[in-house]
Parts: C-alpha cells; sequence; structure tokens
C-alpha cells in the first residue's frame, strides 16, 4: 500500500464542522468594520523578502527566525507573508492610494506563516483579520481603532472574556534613550535572564520585556518604565488617545511592559488578552507605526492598525449552530415520486430552506435513520399513490408524529409560509 501523505506540522485543515465558527468570524469582520468606513483589501500570500526583512525589523524574533523563505525559479527570494501591514503598506504605496482622502480605512483577512513551535493556539499556517487606517496621526484614530477592535469581540459575544491592554512605546526621539537605560538594567542583570533574553540585551533590549518565562520576571519587574520616559510630543498622544477610549466607555489596564515584536511600532500599542487559553494568551495586538511608509519607499504618512488571532478566538467561540444543515429530507418511494422532490427541492432552496433528497437505494426506515444521524428534523415522504391523491407525509422526527399536508401547499409548510405557523402549533 502507498505511503498516506499528511499534513505539514504545525498546519491544520479547517474542517465542515468548524465552517460555521469561521464564517461567523469573517462576518462579523465585515458588519462591524464597513459601518466605520473600512473597505477590504485582498493581498497576495507571498512577497519579495526584503519588505518584510526591512519592514518588521533584521533582529526581530519573525524575521531572524520564523520566515518561509525560499528561492523561486529565477533565483529571487520571496516569502510566505508572516504579517500583513508590511503588504498593506507595500500595496498603499505601489497604487497610490495615499493619494486619497485621509485616513484610509482597509481591512483584510487571510493566512500568514511563520516557523514557530507548534502548540495549541500556535500554528505555523494561522489567520488573522487585520485593520489598518493609514495617513492620519490623530490619536482619535488610535480610540477608532481600538473601540473598533473591542466592537469586534463584542459582536461575537466575547467582551466579557477578554481585557484590553495599551500602552505607548516612545518614538524615534524618546526611546533610544530609554532603550539604552534598558539596556543597562538588563546588563546589570544579565546572569538572572533567560538564555534567550541575555541573547536579546545588545540587539533588541525591548523584547526583554515581552518574555513570559519566571526566570526573567524579577528583573523585569525592576526594568524602568517606558511611560516615565516619554517625550513631550509621546505623552501627550497617549493621554489623548486614554481620554477618547475613556470617552468611548472602553475598560482597559495601561501596561507599561507591552512592547510588541516588530519594530516598526511607535507610541500607541495595544494587545487583547484571555485567560482561558493558557500560554497563547493574546488574541490580537496592534499599535501605530508612523514611520513604516516612508521607510518601505512611501511618504511620511502615519498609521495604525491591529491584527486578530482567527484560531484563538476560534477556540474562544467554539462551535457554532450550521446555518446551511438541512431542514428537511424528502423521501420519494418511487420514480414519479423522485421527479416531483427534485422539482421540490429546487423550489424549497429557492426560498432559502437548505433540502437534501434521497436518492433512492435505501428504504424508508435506512432513510429516516438517515435523518436523524444528519439531525433533519422534518422528513417530507411521498408515494408514487400520494402524489397521484396531491398529497405527502410530514413527519416530525423528535415526536416521531406524521402527518397528511396537500402536496401544492408543501414549500409553505416547509418553507415558513403562511401554512407552516399552523404546522409549527
Ligand atoms: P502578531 O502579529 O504577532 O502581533 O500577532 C497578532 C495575533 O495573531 C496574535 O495576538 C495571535 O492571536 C495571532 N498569532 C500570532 N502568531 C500566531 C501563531 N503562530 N498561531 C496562531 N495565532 C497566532
Amino acid at each position: 500500500m502507498p505511503e498516506q501523505i499528511r499534513a505539514i506540522r504545525g498546519v491544520r485543515d479547517i474542517l465542515p464542522a468548524e465552517a460555521p465558527t469561521w464564517q461567523t468570524l469573517e462576518a462579523a469582520a465585515r458588519e462591524v468594520f464597513e459601518p466605520c468606513g473600512y473597505r477590504e483589501l485582498r493581498l497576495p500570500l507571498f512577497e519579495r523578502t526584503e519588505l518584510f526583512a526591512r519592514g518588521i525589523g533584521e533582529t526581530t524574533d519573525v524575521v531572524e527566525k520564523e520566515m518561509y523563505t525560499f528561492q523561486d525559479r529565477s533565483g529571487e527570494s520571496v516569502t510566505l507573508r508572516p504579517e500583513a501591514t508590511a503588504a498593506v503598506a507595500r500595496a498603499y504605496i505601489e497604487h497610490g492610494l495615499f493619494t486619497q482622502p485621509k485616513p484610509v480605512r482597509l481591512y483584510t483577512v487571510g493566512p500568514m506563516f511563520r516557523y514557530e513551535r507548534p502548540q495549541a493556539g500556535r500554528y505555523r499556517q494561522f489567520h488573522q483579520v487585520n485593520v489598518e487606517a493609514l495617513g492620519e496621526a490623530a490619536p482619535a484614530l488610535d480610540a477608532e481603532v481600538v473601540g473598533m477592535l473591542m466592537a469586534y469581540f463584542a459582536r461575537l459575544g466575547l467582551a466579557d472574556r477578554l481585557a484590553l491592554h495599551v500602552n505607548s512605546i516612545g518614538d524615534a526621539a524618546c526611546r533610544p534613550a530609554f532603550r539604552a537605560a534598558l539596556a543597562a538594567h538588563l546588563e546589570a542583570n544579565l546572569g538572572r535572564l533567560c538564555e534567550e533574553c541575555r541573547g536579546r540585551v545588545a540587539r533588541n533590549p525591548l523584547r526583554v520585556l515581552d518574555c513570559k518565562k519566571p526566570d526573567c520576571q524579577p528583573v523585569i519587574e525592576k526594568a524602568p518604565s517606558i511611560l516615565d520616559a516619554l517625550c513631550g510630543p509621546c505623552r501627550e498622544h497617549f493621554d489623548r488617545v486614554r481620554a477618547y477610549l475613556d470617552a468611548l466607555g472602553l475598560r482597559y489596564e495601561v501596561t507599561p511592559r507591552l512592547v510588541r515584536g516588530l519594530d516598526y511600532y511607535v507610541r500607541t500599542t495595544f494587545e487583547v488578552l484571555t485567560g482561558e487559553l493558557g500560554a497563547q494568551n493574546a488574541v490580537a495586538g496592534g499599535g501605530r507605526y508612523d514611520g513604516l511608509i516612508e521607510l518601505l519607499g512611501g511618504p511620511a504618512d502615519p498609521g495604525i492598525g491591529f491584527a486578530i488571532g482567527m484560531e484563538r478566538v476560534a477556540l474562544l467561540l467554539g462551535p457554532r449552530p450550521d446555518p446551511a444543515a438541512a431542514a428537511v429530507l424528502l423521501v420519494p418511494l418511487g420514480e414519479p415520486a423522485l421527479r416531483r422532490c427534485l422539482a421540490l427541492a429546487q423550489a424549497l432552496r429557492a426560498t432559502g430552506v437548505p433540502t437534501e433528497v434521497a436518492y433512492g437505494g435505501r428504504k424508508l426506515r435506512g432513510e429516516l435513520e438517515r435523518a436523524n444521524r444528519l439531525g433533519i428534523p422534518r422528513v417530507l415522504i411521498l408515494g408514487d399513490d400520494e402524489l397521484a391523491a396531491g398529497v405527502a407525509t410530514l413527519r416530525d422526527m423528535r415526536s416521531g408524529e406524521q402527518r397528511r399536508i396537500p402536496l401544492r401547499e408543501a414549500v409553505a409548510v416547509l418553507g415558513g409560509g403562511p401554512a407552516a405557523a399552523g404546522d409549527r402549533a
């Protein structure tokens, strides 16, 4: 027997039973973001490697260790996108979207690829909903974006199970001094840091603040706070963002240790955390990236956005009822009846009733068993002599009750038309 070929490690199939959950996540994005003026952008899944190396930062975990990078047949280095923002910025520049009235509000949904150690809630191909608002520096936009993120979770009924954390990580004016002070503190405590963090001190000391290892916590707790190091403009920006979040009635915590894994962030950063998923506790994260568009060869336009981790939200949401589950099974008991049932199924489906037809081969008892297994609540049985009399038998699978209905009323009865009310009573 040929050997079975399995999916790649860290990559999962989203099976039909999970589809209603995923469709709910996607529909909620459209329903929440579009009334706020956000429009969908669909981007390629791979880009030139240079885009991510320059955009995300050469010394980040993502670029150093996690990218799926390969040479295509022409020898060009390409990378499966590990995140969306750099690609959104590329498209914004390439298509001159920056000439539109600002802010330019965009969202995109799709898979990302990172070579991480797979575990529950962490995969090598995962999916994100991304939102980006480009070309506007006003702190009120930060509040709009964060407010929309929380509105998304509220729409899914998850608001009470999540906590919003916000911070400011300063900008090019104030972060270098903070970075130096932090590095000095970490340097002085090098022996008390985990191995990974020791490597980070010189290259990317802010990342140490993000370390979850117990060993590092005492050193992190004693570290200087970025909020004490903000320059005047960054401080004012953050004060105003908080005032607007308050005006929106949002609950949040200011978490000075909240830094993000990618280099392009400045000023406002935020994360949404859950206590229900173990170590993979971040369901969404984002922030401002005011220098990114310029860094990628575009105008000096600011930007802010977030990414929602769909696998993690799907875990929180759990299974959803399937709106496409068959509501009725038509069981013809002969050839003329089958022909009538095919036409009836078409009419029912056209009114939005998911309908299945038994194509024969099974006895009536077998069809009823199948309806039970599929959870189909009603079965319409049509024998050839019933057909001749213009009637059919409607069986309620839960109660086992059967009654005759006129065939010409079948669509109304099964489709929720006027006759259906009586049918339910
Ligand atoms: P990041 O771009 O790293 O800030 O990620 C944004 C969100 O995507 C995180 O808060 C997670 O919910 C999700 N995420 C990131 N990496 C993974 C992964 N490897 N597997 C599943 N979800 C992820």
